[in-house]
Formats: structure tokens, C-alpha cells, sequence
């Protein structure tokens, strides 16, 4: 699916009034927010249009200013997908999930830590934050193990992904270090395990767990989509655990939006307040979510 680029809204007709007001509206948000953990799961379109990377970068740096401590886990499955293709090398899925090989697993870290990460923190810090790239080997962050994918109709299959990691543990004090240090933490889906072999970890599996970790006050995904639909296509803007059962019992939620809802379920079971889905795809999302009084997307409930 293709979207239109996105264009800066021109507010030159906005009295400054009128801009005053705007801006005081988002006093009991900010109140509310100061000096919670949001993490931010970043991918779909939101990370390969321009003018959509520069409202995210500046959405970033907003919440850190009015103290806000958001955290940003990254995909990168466009771009993976480019570099495997130039390799001659075609990706192949299961559930949601890229079966990786050796080869293929190199091409991930190359991609993830390499040039998605550091693009991130690059434009992070163009837009006034002061952004650091992880993987979850720096401070010893994400230890995981092989994940045995239990099939989704015969939980008694199992499907071999190769090297997709299943997270064991992880241990925050990196991005708390990080963070009460007033930088960005931008962290790649990678983890290790017992022998430092790599691990190609769903980022919304990642940002789910980090979440949790975190005692984060919410969980955002920014993907690219509305939100989570119905077999009619409509927006559904409230998941309950029991509607998302049916949802993945009958094949509603497919492909990626099954680690997706499953990470977006667990985060919110687990503590954190608000888990929500929103659509990447809409200029300044995170800011609409997070400071605005519309509802916007999905929101995952607990019960
Ligand atoms: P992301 O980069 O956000 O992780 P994914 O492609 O992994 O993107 O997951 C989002 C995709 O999940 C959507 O673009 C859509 O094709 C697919 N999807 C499957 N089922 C649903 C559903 N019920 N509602 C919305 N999207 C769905
Ligand atoms: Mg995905």
C-alpha cells in the first residue's frame, strides 16, 4: 500500500492567539506526562517518508523538552527487504515473522544497527535531541534464546525461523542511564545469547517487552496503518483480549499485526497504562496521541 507524501501544514493563517491557546491546551497532558516513559515503536511508512521522519525526529525531541522520556525501538523490514533483494536473496515469512539464516541475520544487523539505527539518531539530533543508537548487546540489554513459533491453528507444530530470537530477559539499565541523562535512546531489535550469537527480534515484541521493563506509562506503535481493522475494514478503535482472540481465531489479524497485537496485549496485561496502535502514516502522530483529546487508532485493553 502506497501513501501520499506527506506536506508540512501551513499555519500562516493561524492567529498566534489562537496558537497561544493551542499550545496551553496541552498543559494537563504535559502535567500528566512529565517525567513518564513512553516507548515508541517506530516502522511502517513513518520511517521511509522524508517529510514524516522529520515530524517523528520532532515529536521526539518535543516530548523530551517538556520532560517526557520517550524511548524509541525501531523495525526496519523495507529496508531489509531492499538490501536482501539487491543480494539476490528473497525474504520469506511465517506468522509475521522473517525466517532468517546466517547470511540473512548478517544482513539484519547491518541493516537495523547500521544505517536504519544511525539514520534515527541522525535526525533526531538535526531536530535538537541528543539521540544514542543500542543494540540489545550494549549493557548487556537483550538476552534471547531461539524461538520454537508454536503454529497458529496446531499450537503442537512448530515452525523453524532460524535465527529469530525469543527474548529471555531484559535488563534496562542502559536506556534508564540513558535517559535520566537527557538523551534519546534509539534501540535496534537485536539480541544475543549464551554463546553471543545474534538474534533478529520483532521490534514490536521488543518494544513491547522494553515497555514493560520500563514500567513505561504507555506504549506506542506507529505502523502503516489505521490501526487494527475489521474483516469489513473498519477501524476498531478498542481490543479487548477476548475480541482479539476471535480477531486472530479467524484470521482477521494476519502477517505482521500478530506479533504486533500479541506485544500490544502482553504490555498492557503487564502494567503499562495505555498500549496503542496509531497510524504512522498521519504527520505528527505521536504528538496527536500523546498531547491531543481526540481518539486516535487502536487502543489495546487489559480486560
Ligand atoms: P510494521 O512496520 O508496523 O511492523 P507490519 O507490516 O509488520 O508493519 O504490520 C502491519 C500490517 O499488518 C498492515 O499493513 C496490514 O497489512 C497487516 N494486517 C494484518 N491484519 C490486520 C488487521 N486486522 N488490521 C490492520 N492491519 C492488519
Ligand atoms: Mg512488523
Amino acid at each position: 500500500m502506497t501513501c501520499p507524501t506527506a506536506q508540512p501544514t501551513d499555519l500562516s493563517h493561524v492567529q498566534p492567539r489562537d496558537k497561544a491557546e493551542i499550545l496551553a491546551q496541552a498543559l494537563p497532558y504535559i502535567r500528566r506526562y512529565h517525567g513518564k516513559t513512553m516507548v515508541i515503536k517506530y516502522g511502517g511508512n513513518a520511517m521511509t517518508d522524508p517529510a514524516l521522519q522529520q515530524a517523528f525526529a520532532e515529536d521526539v525531541v518535543l516530548l523530551k523538552l517538556v520532560g517526557i522520556n520517550p524511548v524509541v525501538v525501531h523495525g526496519g523490514g523495507p529496508q531489509i527487504e531492499t538490501l536482501l533483494q539487491r543480494l539476490g536473496k528473497k525474504g520469506h515469512f511465517i506468522q509475521g515473522m522473517r525466517v532468517t539464516d546466517a547470511e540473512t541475520m548478517e544482513v539484519v544487523e547491518w541493516v537495523l544497527a547500521g544505517e536504519v539505527q544511525q539514520d534515527i539518531v541522525g535526525l533526531i539530533n538535526q531536530a535538537g535531541g541528543k539521540a544514542v543508537g543500542l543494540t540489545g548487546r550494549d549493557g548487556a540489554m537483550i538476552r534471547a534464546q531461539k524461538l520454537q513459533l508454536s503454529d497458529q491453528q496446531d499450537p503442537n507444530v512448530k515452525h523453524d525461523v532460524g535465527q529469530v530470537g525469543d527474548i529471555v530477559s531484559i535488563d534496562p539499565s542502559v536506556v534508564k542511564a540513558l535517559q535520566d541523562d537527557q538523551f534519546i535512546p534509539v534501540v535496534s531489535p537485536i539480541g544475543f545469547g549464551e554463546k553471543n550469537e545474534s538474534y533478529n527480534i520483532n521490534a514490536d515484541v521488543v518494544a513491547a517487552k522494553l515497555a514493560t521493563v520500563l514500567q513505561a506509562e504507555k506504549l506506542l506503535m506507529l505502523t502503516n496503518i489505521r490501526g487494527v481493522l475489521d474483516k469489513a475494514g473498519q477501524l476498531l478503535t478498542e481490543l479487548t483480549p477476548r475480541r482479539i482472540d476471535e480477531l486472530c481465531e479467524d484470521g482477521t489479524i494476519s502477517g505482521g499485526m500478530i506479533p504486533k497485537i500479541a506485544g500490544a496485549l502482553d504490555a498492557a496485561k503487564s502494567g503499562v497504562n495505555a498500549v496503542h496502535i496509531i497510524d504512522g502514516r498521519v504527520p505528527h502522530a505521536l504528538l496527536l496521541e500523546v498531547l491531543g483529546d481526540q481518539p486516535f487508532g487502536t487502543m489495546i485493553k487489559s480486560h
